[in-house]
């Protein structure tokens, strides 16, 4: 094992059950206790300011890892103090046997909490199947309330299928549940309210996030970012808005309760408010690529480490030296900020 990835974690930050020893920890000291796996770079949604409408740049098979690859380096990682993973794509319900891959991962050693994020266009009828495999929870993309506007962002007709998936996985229990909403200026950010109502109704996690600059058709742009503090703004020109507390130190939103009625708004706000200081963050790309940072114009390849048949020890010496290349924080506001060259649905978000 390369020496000097040891730290004594601080009591919020101790795993349950397990040592206060975290072997993955970067260069500025940040323990790595996140692990987000995109299981494919094929999405049947195509949300503008993310994909475009072609398929053509999607990987070939023999690239994408496989579920016996991506169970390697889950067990791996999670050996290396990674407690919580989320899967995600592209679209990873348009992979076969997702649910199968779901339940190996809730069986390894150690992992506290799998997540899945979904556009949600067949979870009201896989959502049972994934709870009974070990999924504790489910956020679902959604950035809007009205059908058509629905359609014209994502290209689907999916609108009721996505809704009634949420309901679903509200009622068996893949809490919390959460909505992911975009607000781009020009096209949603009329529909604070609207999703506010919404949480308020169904007792759902709303989170706003900031558009940020990983679109593939490069459309973004600092005007069309509605900023936090923006939406909070409007939120509390019509409700009591009460801050909550992190649940832990490495949340990314900063969430509020309403004084009067059930629900919460988070806001996730990368542009305006950038909360890399207390990353705790890998991703893993659909064709085997290490990225430490969302914003990462390098990818580290392991899938070339995986399949000229490294044993384990050789596998985690490479883990833990890219994650040693972490990056101290994003660069969206330096003046030299360069895009990442792959759009969220191929990173993984
Ligand atoms: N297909 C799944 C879904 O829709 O949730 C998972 C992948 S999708 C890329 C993950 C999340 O990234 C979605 O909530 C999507 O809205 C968000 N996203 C994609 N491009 C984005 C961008 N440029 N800025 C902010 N969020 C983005």
């Amino acid at each position: 094992m390369t020496p000097g990835f040891c730290i004594t974690l601080s009591k919020a930050d101790k795993p349950k059950g397990r040592t206060c020893v975290v072997l993955l920890t970067d260069s500025y000291g940040r323990p790595m206790r996140d692990l987000r796996i995109s299981i494919t770079d094929r999405c049947n949604f195509r949300c503008f300011y993310c994909k475009s409408a072609v398929f053509s740049n999607a990987k070939e098979r023999a690239e994408i890892l496989t579920f016996e690859e991506i169970l390697r380096l889950a067990r791996l990682f999670v050996g290396l103090g990674i407690t919580k993973i989320r899967v995600t794509g592209g679209e990873p319900m348009v992979r076969r046997d997702v649910d199968r891959l779901i339940a190996e991962l809730s069986r390894l050693p150690g992992l506290e909490d799998l997540a899945l994020t979904t556009n949600g266009f067949n979870l009201a009828e896989k959502a049972v199947l994934l709870r009974a495999n070990g999924l504790n929870r489910v956020t679902v993309s959604l950035d809007s309330l009205d059908g058509a506007r629905f359609a014209a962002i994502t290209k689907s007709n999916d609108f009721e299928k996505v809704l009634a998936g949420i309901h679903e996985a509200k009622r068996i229990g893949l809490e919390p549940v959460k909505v992911n909403c975009v607000l781009v200026r020009g096209f949603n950010e009329d529909e604070v309210v609207p999703f506010a109502e919404f949480s308020r109704q169904h007792d759902i996690a709303v989170r706003f996030i900031e558009f940020m600059p990983l679109d593939e058709q490069g459309q973004w742009n600092r005007e069309k970012v509605v900023t936090g503090a923006e939406v909070l703004a409007r939120l509390r020109e019509r409700y009591e808005m009460v801050p909550v507390g992190k649940v832990n130190d490495h949340a990314t939103s900063a969430d509020y309760a309403f004084a009067d009625a059930p629900g919460r708004i988070g806001l996730i706000m990368p542009v305006s408010v950038p909360f890399c200081g207390q990353c705790s963050r890998v991703r893993l790309t659909a064709d085997g690529k290490i990225r430490t940072c969302l914003f990462s114009v390098i990818e580290h390849d392991v899938r070339t480490v995986l399949r000229s048949g490294a044993d384990d020890s050789a596998v985690i010496e490479f883990i833990t030296e890219t994650v040693q290349k972490k990056e101290r924080g994003h660069r969206i506001n330096e003046p030299d900020f360069e895009p990442p060259p792959r759009s969220m649905s191929f990173i993984g978000g």
